[in-house]
């Protein structure tokens, strides 16, 4: 059996999405800012889609949505360009993120230290996320821009988005939200939310990979990223990318139409394998579930190191991760758990399980067997091998 548990790495293109971007390879393969037929013909897949999208997240029109290539550029071009509009112009100072943002968001930020920007970095609580009191402790009026995530990509953690949407707004500062890991999850609507910017990525809710996009509100300025032509109303240069654009717009569709779906169907299949390591003594899991999108277990394993398990378990055809995939060829401890604040020996044993709609309950079920059957195995070893990496092999 093949079990499909990292979900949140990466999804299965939802095959009705697929069937929709076929065309674009073979025949309709115009450009579509061309005059000709060949570019013209792709236009009404592209309205319908960008039309998928802006409804999907409930932002006002088309025109609050850029179509980016992953959700690592809608980041980089909201922190730089922030910067570029607010900080290189002597205008603010300051940026504030939390201790748990994607690397794509907290590397980008840590470059810009190079060039003057003061960085505020916010703890995490026992939960894995920041609280609306503690934004509120650090503001001030020369904050440009705060980004924090909306849900967190190793522990599922749901973060009070509207609270600090509102506080940065009171300081003048703008608010941008990494979304990739709850549009498609949990219900998103933008203008609710009250953010300036919303990151999301196709292919994280069934959607081909490569292709992603930002809200901006009320299409509000931000300097680009991207220069060149006059892609995108000339926001984001490069030429579209017609077939992605179709199935990411698709995959977002359906992930609405499946969201209640998915959160029985995937709740009780996630509920059931988190019962199932939770009755296992020395396992914990991060977070409250009701605070968590439907998907996500971060759990920890006394005594098991997390690569070892992940080999275990892909022998036995099961997928899974220690934790972000940016940081699984090597042996380090998962940064997220080391937030929380746990022992770097328990930050060693994280092992992420993230479900989609396309699991079923066989699947769960051979998975815990098997998760059972990796404990019992590891624990036996590490009792002789503390906790060297067994069976980690480099490159996977
Ligand atoms: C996967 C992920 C990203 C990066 O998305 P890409 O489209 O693969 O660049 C950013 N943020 C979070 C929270 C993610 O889970």
């Amino acid at each position: 059996m093949r079990v499909y548990l990292d979900n949140n790495a990466t999804t299965m293109v939802d095959p009705e999405a697929f069937e929709l971007m076929k065309p674009f390879f073979c025949e309709k393969y115009g450009n579509p800012n061309s005059l000709h037929k060949f570019g013209s013909e792709t236009h009404p897949a592209l309205r319908t889609a960008l039309d998928q999208l802006y409804a999907g997240i409930n932002a006002k029109d088309s025109d609050d949505i850029v179509v980016t290539s992953c959700a690592t550029e809608s980041n980089n071009w909201v922190v730089k360009g922030v910067y570029f509009d607010k900080i290189a112009t002597g205008e603010k100072k300051r940026i504030i993120t939390s201790a748990v943002e994607h690397p794509a968001i907290a590397a980008t930020c840590q470059f810009l230290k190079k060039f003057g920007v003061e960085l505020t970095i916010l703890d995490v609580n026992s939960e894995g996320v920041v609280t609306a009191q503690q934004l509120r402790d650090v503001m001030s009026d020369d904050v440009a821009l705060v980004s924090v995530m909306v849900a967190n990509n190793e522990t599922g953690m749901i973060f009070p988005t509207k609270e600090l949407a509102a506080i940065a707004h009171e300081y003048g500062a703008l608010f941008h939200s990494d979304g990739v890991q709850a549009v498609g999850k949990i219900p998103i609507n933008v203008q609710d939310l009250g953010v300036d910017f919303l990151s999301f990525s196709a292919h994280k809710f069934h959607g081909p990979k490569g292709v992603g996009g930002l809200y901006i509100k009320d299409s509000q300025p931000l300097s680009s990223l991207l220069h060149g032509g006059e892609h995108m109303g000339g926001r984001r240069s490069g030429t579209l990318d017609v077939a992605g654009i179709v199935g990411m717009g698709k995959a977002l569709e359906l992930a609405n139409k499946y969201m209640s779906f998915e959160g029985s169907h995937v709740r009780r299949l996630r509920d059931k394998l988190e019962d199932a390591l939770l009755s296992i003594p020395d396992v914990s899991v991060v977070g409250k579930r009701e605070h968590r999108v439907p998907n996500t277990i971060l759990a920890s394993i006394k005594g098991v190191e997390g690569e070892a398990m992940l080999w275990d378990l892909n022998r036995a055809g099961i997928a899974a991760s220690t934790g972000s995939a940016c940081a699984s060829e090597t042996l380090e401890s998962n940064p997220i758990m080391e937030a929380i604040g746990a022992d770097k020996e328990l930050a060693h044993t994280a092992l992420r399980l993230s479900l989609s709609r396309f699991n079923t309950e066989a699947e769960i079920d051979y998975a815990i067997e098997h998760i059972k059957k990796a404990i019992t195995r590891l624990r036996a070893i590490s009792s002789t091998f503390a906790y060297a990496p067994v069976g980690h092999v480099s490159g996977l």
